[in-house]
């Protein structure tokens, strides 16, 4: 075998598709029984409704320099609601982020030409934003430009806000994807990515649930004669007899399969990697679409809830600090809205999470979020069929990589934006030899888009086998 690749989320596919175009022997092992890691759908909770078990909006898929070289669309389809994200404010008043900026700015009163300067994707900024967020790592002088650009948009609207209750919010609940950490400059990166890709691309689901993804890219494996190996986790490289490895686990479990033959100067690197908070999530089905009182909302495919910006921030911190929000930060999506892949005619499947702390109670959050959208939403109880909550320590225990129920493998900071996991011009470059990492916890980080993946095995393959792989050649090859 000439690479093993651990964890068979979207990282770890692609980076065994990428090996064996390039010619190799590749083997995937894979903890849990089911392939997919992260891009995984079900329909455990009744018959024809199917859920998605963690991603389940994509807009960075859709943007993934690596999934369009490897002309993905050609075995799944990307649903696009109108409206990329929505945040509902008190009496179930809403302000909506479109696919298209113009729309959005025309409901905006005092914001527009703010809107319009952060988030501009037409004008080239979107392709900055792809690559500074997804090719060019952030140390060493490729690409520049482009994250300049993208540091200077995020620094800029950090330091002088949004005017109106309405854009401060959806700026603010942008910033809450990356958890606990409203206010930091990090946050402000996601929140400029994130919301310029929303008028770039779009934030779509794929049709029929993630695991399309994951099926699309499997398919490609085993024409390839990729072979898998489930139900076994890797704790010790010394048990791979390939010539190199690329794990796509979590930095954690890098240090512990490593063991001793990792120098102890960067073993203390790597435990200076800090996770971040949890999530409490619930999946329900139900007998029709959420009633918003704000009808706008039933075309946005994400709806954040919590208030207005500063009481965003306020639980976001409280969340940090171990506190929960009687109000918490709220994602809602309505995937079956837009696919009728999701639902049987006339039902809904609904998929929310609330960030909380490590102290938190899933029941009481559970009940806060039905309450929350039972006050912006009335009659939303009484359309509920089913209920399932998933607490953070089941989303660890699901997935080895939500390390303490962390959905994105690593805290976002600054220091692990720039140093992910650890600070260094190739940042998928393990210290043990022949070993790389490709996870989110590895930049470009948390989200659906394979890109830490292609990195690895790029890398892999130049270092080891004196093959250059570049994403033109990917295309080409298809
Ligand atoms: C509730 C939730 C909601 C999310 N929503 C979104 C969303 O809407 N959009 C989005 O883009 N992202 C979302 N994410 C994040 C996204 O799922 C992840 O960032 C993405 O899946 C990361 O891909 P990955 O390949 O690095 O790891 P994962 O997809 O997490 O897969 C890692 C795999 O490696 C396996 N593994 C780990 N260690 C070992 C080992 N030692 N031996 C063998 N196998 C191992 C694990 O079992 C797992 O299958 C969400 C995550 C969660 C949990």
């Amino acid at each position: 075998m000439d690479v093993t690749v651990v964890g068979s989320g979207p990282n770890g596919l692609v980076a065994a598709y990428v090996c064996a175009l390039a010619g190799l022997r590749v083997r995937v092992v894979e903890s849990d029984e089911e392939l997919g890691g992260g891009a995984r759908s079900h329909s455990d909770l009744e018959t024809g409704f199917v859920h998605d078990k963690c991603s389940s909006v994509h807009p960075t898929a859709a943007a993934s320099p690596i999934f369009n070289a490897m002309r993905l669309e050609q075995d799944i389809k990307y649903v696009y609601p109108r409206a990329s994200y929505a945040h509902v404010l008190d009496e179930g008043r809403a302000a909506l982020a479109y696919r298209s900026l113009r729309d959005t700015t025309a409901e905006m009163s005092g914001d527009a030409r703010r809107w319009r300067q952060t988030f501009d994707a037409g004008s080239g900024f979107g392709d900055s934003v792809v690559r500074a967020s997804f090719l060019t790592p952030p140390l060493g002088p490729v690409g520049i430009p482009d994250k300049l650009r993208l540091a200077l948009g995020a620094a800029a609207r950090a330091a002088q806000p949004f005017r109106t209750i309405e854009a401060d919010a959806l700026w603010t609940g942008l910033r809450a994807h990356a958890p606990g950490a409203p206010r930091s400059i990090a946050s402000a990166l996601v929140a400029v990515s994130l919301g310029t890709l929303a008028h770039q691309k779009g934030w779509p689901f794929i049709s029929g649930g993630s695991a399309q993804l994951t099926d699309a890219l499997v398919k490609r494996l085993t024409e390839l004669s990729v072979t898998f190996a489930l139900g076994h986790t890797i704790t010790d490289f010394r048990e791979l007899s390939s010539r190199a490895v690329i794990y796509c686990g979590s930095p954690r479990g890098y240090v512990q399969a490593a063991g001793a033959q990792m120098p102890a100067k960067s073993r203390k690197r790597f435990e200076r990697f800090r996770y971040g908070p949890s999530v409490v999530k619930i999946d329900a089905t139900l007998d029709g679409a959420i009633p918003w009182t704000d009808k706008r909302l039933r075309e946005a495919g994400t709806v954040h809830l919590g208030g207005t910006g500063p009481q965003i921030v306020a639980s976001e911190q409280g969340v940090a600090q171990g506190q929960d929000s009687e109000e918490p930060f709220v994602l809602v999506t309505q995937a079956s809205n837009f696919d009728p892949w999701r639902a049987p005619l006339g039902k809904g499947v609904f998929y929310a999470y609330a960030h909380v702390s490590s102290s938190a109670k899933p029941v009481e959050v559970s009940d806060r979020i039905a309450g929350l959208l039972e006050s912006h939403a009335p009659g939303f109880r009484s359309l509920v069929r089913r209920w399932r909550i998933t607490e953070p320590r089941q989303l660890a225990h699901q997935n080895l990589n939500y390390v303490d129920g962390d959905i994105c493998t690593g805290e976002i900071s600054l220091r692990q934006l720039v140093g992910r996991p650890v600070v260094a011009f190739n940042p998928w470059r393990g210290p043990v030899s022949g070993t790389y990492l490709g996870s989110a916890g590895t930049f470009p980080g948390p989200g659906t888009h394979g890109m830490a993946g292609w990195h690895a095995a790029r890398t892999c393959l130049s270092d080891l086998f004196d093959r250059q792989m570049t994403l033109d050649l990917i295309e080409e090859l298809q």
